[in-house]
């Protein structure tokens, strides 16, 4: 999509295998080699223990609700198709908590607790984002 006008992530060298990750469909989140932390957003070393040792895990890619918000108006111009907007906290299973849009979903009917999956959006030939919507 060439007419995408909304900010878009700057891959890194450590974060080069989670952006191939989502172009396949795949979460994958940083994992420690030495204490074992799972550690989203992907880092140059492991935020608990400092550890360079770092790998890579293949998430379920499911995950639950732990807080949201929706935004009906008052947004950058790009974002307005958006309407309303739904941004949420998600605790995956893996011991992460990821920021993310909740998209494909009644905004009404958004809950804390509530399950669900991530969907992929590919943006362009680099960048597929991921997103999550309500298991239903
Ligand atoms: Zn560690």
């Amino acid at each position: 999509m060439s007419d995408y006008k909304k900010p878009l992530p700057v891959v890194q060298p450590y974060s080069q295998a989670f952006w191939d990750g989502t172009k396949q469909n795949k979460l994958l989140i940083q994992t420690c080699g030495d204490c074992k932390a799972t550690i989203f957003f992907p880092r140059q070393q492991c935020p608990d223990c400092w550890s360079t040792n770092l790998g890579w895990m293949e998430a379920r890619g499911t995950g639950e609700i732990y807080a949201f918000s929706i935004t009906y108006e008052g947004v950058e111009a790009a974002f307005v198709e958006d309407l309303p907007i739904v941004l949420a906290w998600v605790d995956l299973p893996e011991g992460i908590r990821m920021q993310s849009n909740i998209i494909e979903c009644d905004p009404d009917s958004i809950e804390i607790g509530q399950q669900v999956e991530v969907v992929y959006k590919k943006i362009n030939d680099d960048i597929t984002l991921p997103y999550f919507r309500p298991i239903s």
